[in-house]
């Protein structure tokens, strides 16, 4: 279940109650939850510790506890389990094991930042953290240059500007990106920049280097106007016609010129 990025009014009443209930509270950080649970007046009966580092053996003593008839809700230090969070290894071994597992929604950092970001078109793909060595970085954000989807990205303090950085660079400095910053706490920013305007952005206020950061980054342009609708339909026909016919009858079909679906279609089969 979702529990806040930081305001804490943003628990929702049935979150509460949840943790009020239960057996068992499985939690990422016991220490950092039981402020939470103390905010609320909340008295785990049993609060137990699920990191990243013994999801596995952790899900062996909740399947227990679920077998003696216990309820046990999930919750990790800020959003939404299983979201760049563990969790998801939880579930699935929960459920394998016989047992229903239930979402209780609330806040969740990427869809939060999606919320304010204005982006009308299109779908978006959730990247989470990209890797933390400057090379696989740079390799991963490459292989999303053509991306048409917006992107989300979460990034630490610490590696914000190098990340940045490296997005202008590999996606061109004109593309947009959403900086969201502190979102539901006091110092929430959320600044709406092309990319080479985020160094002169940070640099602006040493505060900005601070905090949590999600990073949305529009996809890249549809090549010579083409849709996301035409491509789709585009890449079923190649999947099972020659290059040829694929591309007459995706024309037909889309309205969209010949010409330029011809050029994406050689592309592809580079
Ligand atoms: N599962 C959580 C969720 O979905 O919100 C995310 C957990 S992940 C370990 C933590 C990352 O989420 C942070 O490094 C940051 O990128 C993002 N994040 C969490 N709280 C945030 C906030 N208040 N403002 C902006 N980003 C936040």
């Amino acid at each position: 279940m979702a529990t806040p990025l930081g305001n804490l009014r943003d628990l929702s009443p049935r979150a509460r109650d949840t943790l009020a209930a239960v057996d068992a509270i499985a939690a990422e950080d016991t220490r950092h939850s039981q402020k939470l649970l103390d905010a609320f007046g909340i008295r785990p009966r049993r609060l137990l510790a699920v990191h990243q580092h013994n999801e596995q053996q952790a899900a062996g003593q909740i399947i227990e506890r679920l077998a003696r008839g216990e309820h046990v809700a999930l919750i990790t230090d800020a959003g939404t389990p299983a979201i760049s969070d563990p969790g998801a290894r939880l579930v699935e071994r929960v459920r394998e094991a016989g047992y229903a597992v239930s979402p209780v929604p609330g806040a969740c950092a990427a869809i939060a930042a999606l919320s304010v970001a204005g982006i009308a078109e299109g779908g978006f793909r959730f990247i989470g953290f990209l890797p933390a060595k400057t090379q696989s970085r740079r390799t991963a954000l490459t292989a999303l240059a053509d991306e048409h989807n917006t992107m989300v990205f979460y990034e630490t303090p610490h590696r914000i500007k190098a990340c940045t950085a490296d997005m202008a660079e590999v996606f061109g400095g004109g593309r947009e990106i959403i900086i969201a910053r502190e979102l539901t706490k006091l110092h929430e920013e959320i600044a709406v920049i092309p990319l080479n305007e985020a160094e002169a952005w940070f640099a602006a206020d040493a505060n900005r280097l601070r905090g949590e950061f999600v990073l949305i980054v529009r996809g890249a342009e549809m090549p010579n106007g083409i849709d996301a609708d035409a491509l789709r339909i585009l890449g079923l026909l190649l999947d099972e016609l020659p290059l040829k016919t694929a591309v007459r009858l995706a024309a037909e079909i889309t309205g969209v010129s010949r010409k330029g679906l011809y050029a994406h279609a050689l592309k592809q089969h580079q």
